[in-house]
């Protein structure tokens, strides 16, 4: 397969909005694939490599090509390019080796055209922008395979490898439905949509266990025998960094396990640590200077019986009997009162919210439905623009991304009376709004840079935030999480903008 018929069809797929015509390209792709060359490909198209990170820099990318002239003819395979990029993530780093990465990239460049050069480059930088490509790419798959897509996607969820599974899809599409849950190989998480209120969440999922919804990050242990592995969310392996974890794992009375949970850091006085400490912990080398617990919602297998089809009610039962001292607490109910309770309950704890989950609902892999619901309340706050930024790719031209400020009325960030920035968003920015920004902010403005136009602090914004963090980056010690552009207040004057006394006091 000649990189050049990957950039084709990639073309095709960028000038097409319409989903059937974006999959049918990508089927035809696929049927002309060798199934050896699948991951490779895969990788290629989803803008994420199978060698993960390679460590080549945008500018080394942008120099070497601007020397090597494109060659006339399309002549880069992708195999060859994988190759490469196999050797340049083998590279050890130390002297000598930029220079080694240099040559193999620059050979790729002197056998590309124009086109492969062009995709080369967006490979390298890891700039495939390619959006929602990984849910177009399995219905391809499907197509290219005469599988139901369903097969394939369940597939993917349960051996986390869109890459694998495209491979044994090619060789072996008969196979993918015995693709099944493995102790050791990490699952795509379910996810969560969110609710506005308890009353939608039980009305629409029925029956439900409703538990404290806890701020801190999301694992998925695999135990097998004294073998004990623990993900993220995204997938990644952190078992050495939480040993605690490990030995509580081990200490269970049981051969095998998947469970899902969360973990975080607690107070002496078990009161939830900020989101931000877990995380850093979570990221830390070396002795642990604090112990993270694990809390489990869910097991999905069990002493060689997979539980991913069961429903919620016969999953919990099960993690009950074996792992009860690290179950979260849970209240099965169908009154929205009594699960009302459980999110006043939560938030007095300092918890985030609630999840409402269908007792009856299978453990769906990488799915987003209406199985799980969340519900937490959102913070809406009234801020002051600062400055604006220039935007790229669509917003090239508009004042896009905003920097917040709250007031600072007794001056404990700044001069009192003055605006301490504590964020940026971009987020929610209709083409509307963006047009408002470009015509109106220029004529608030007291300085420019190439990047961004600062302006006096008199425009208020309407944010919404799921909370707050510590920062080290904001002068008021403080930073938005989350934020998204509600609406403008022209109804508001600055001196009615929430303060940063007000923000401060989240952070628990
Ligand atoms: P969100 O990240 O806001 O979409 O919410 C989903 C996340 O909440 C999950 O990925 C978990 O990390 C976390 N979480 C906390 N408590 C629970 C719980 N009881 N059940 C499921 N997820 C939970």
């Amino acid at each position: 397969m000649l990189l050049a018929d990957v950039a084709r069809t990639l073309e095709t797929v960028s000038q097409t909005r319409a989903r059937s015509a974006k999959t049918a390209a990508l089927a035809d792709l696929l049927r002309r694939t060798d199934p050896a060359d699948a991951s490779a490909l895969v990788g290629m198209l989803i803008g994420r490599v199978r060698q993960g990170r390679i460590g080549v820099g945008w500018r080394t990318v942008v120099d070497l090509r601007s020397q090597i002239a494109p060659s006339k003819e399309p002549g880069l395979s992708v195999r060859e390019v994988d190759d490469a990029l196999e050797q340049i993530a083998h590279t050890p780093s130390g002297a000598g080796s930029a220079g080694v990465r240099r040559d193999l990239i620059g050979s790729l460049f002197a056998h590309a055209d124009s086109a492969e050069s062009d995709l080369l480059a967006r490979i390298l930088t890891g700039e495939v922008r390619t959006g929602a490509l990984e849910g177009i790419v399995i219905d391809a798959l499907a197509a290219a395979t005469d599988t139901p897509a369903t097969v394939v996607r369940r597939a993917v969820m349960l051996s986390g490898d869109l890459g694998l599974t495209a491979e044994l899809a090619l060789r072996e599409p008969a196979a993918l439905a015995d693709v099944g849950l493995r102790v050791g190989v990490p699952v795509q998480p379910m996810l969560a949509s969110t609710s506005s209120s308890v009353e939608d969440a039980i009305s629409t999922a029925g029956e439900s266990s409703v538990e404290h919804k806890l701020d801190g990050a999301r694992i998925q242990v695999h135990r097998d025998g004294d073998d004990v592995l623990v993900v993220t969310r995204s997938l990644a392996d952190v078992t050495a960094r939480v040993p605690e974890i490990v030995e509580r794992v081990r200490a269970l009375p049981i051969r095998s396990a998947i469970f899902d949970g969360e973990t975080l850091l607690l107070d002496d006085d078990g009161a939830p640590r900020p989101f931000q400490d877990t995380m850093s912990r979570f990221g830390r080398h070396g002795v642990p200077d604090s112990v993270l617990r694990p809390w489990f919602f869910d097991v999905l297998h069990l002493d060689g019986t997979d539980l991913i089809d069961e429903p919620l009610r016969v999953r919990r039962g099960a993690l009950a009997d074996v792992a009860a001292q690290h179950l979260i607490a849970s209240t099965v109910t169908d009154d929205p009162a009594a699960a009302q309770r459980v999110l006043d309950e939560a938030l007095a704890s300092g918890q985030e919210g609630v999840m409402v989950k269908s007792l009856d609902a299978p453990y769906a892999a990488g799915r987003r439905g209406k199985a799980w619901l969340k519900v937490k309340p959102v913070h809406t706050y009234d801020l002051v623009v600062l400055g604006a930024e220039w935007g790229s790719g669509r917003r090239t031209g508009w004042l896009s991304n905003l920097h917040l400020g709250a007031r600072d009325p007794e001056g404990v960030a700044g001069e009192p009376g003055g605006f301490v920035m504590v964020g940026k968003t971009f987020k929610g920015l209709t083409d509307e709004l963006l047009r408002w920004q470009t015509e109106t902010f220029p004529a608030y403005e007291t300085r420019r840079t190439t990047h961004a136009v600062f302006l006096r602090p008199e425009i208020v914004v309407e944010i919404a935030i799921d909370g707050v963090q510590r920062s080290s980056r904001y002068p008021g010690g403080v930073a938005l999480r989350f934020a998204r552009v509600k609406g403008y207040r022209p109804d508001k004057s600055p001196a009615e903008a929430d303060t940063i006394n007000s923000l401060q006091a989240q952070l628990r």
